[in-house]
């Protein structure tokens, strides 16, 4: 079972055009199996002792993110910025206080950014877009009433 995932991870690569490095891989591995935005600490928490530092993960995904197999998010928690490996075009609500992460979808988020564009003087063609809804989850609100 994880041979297969890792095997997946270096096809991944390799289709979407990156070098496929045994680091690379091993970074994605996490983020598929995860299928959640992460900081750079959380991955290499994940990751074990895999003798990787923040300044190099940080290169590799950065590199990553470059094409569409990784997502660079802001969450803005401190201003961390998260990637996630994104299968399936989505949004999120994120808890201000706890953090907690709930994935949303909606068809109408395609026409907002296009009617953007149609509207923009200086734009002909959106790329992606992002968009993340931020408020207190109920666990936390009812902590605050204990
Ligand atoms: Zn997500
Ligand atoms: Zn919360
Ligand atoms: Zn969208």
């Amino acid at each position: 079972m994880k041979q297969n995932s890792h095997e997946d991870a270096y096809a991944l690569l390799r289709q979407s055009g990156h070098r496929a490095t045994e680091g690379r891989a091993r970074i994605l591995e996490v983020l598929v199996k995860e299928q959640k935005p992460m900081t750079v600490p959380e991955i290499i928490k994940k990751l074990g002792h895999a003798g990787l530092n923040e300044a190099t993960l940080y290169r590799a995904l950065e590199a990553l993110a470059s094409s569409l197999v990784i997502r660079r998010v802001d969450l803005q928690k401190g201003n961390a910025r998260h990637y996630e490996f994104v299968l399936k075009h989505h949004h999120h609500v994120v808890c201000l206080k706890c953090g907690v992460i709930e994935p949303f979808s909606n068809e109408l988020c395609g026409r907002i950014a296009e009617r953007a564009i149609k509207k923009s003087k200086l734009f002909k063609k959106a790329s992606d877009h992002s968009l993340e809804v931020f408020g207190v989850c109920v666990r936390c609100l009812n902590k605050n009433h204990v």
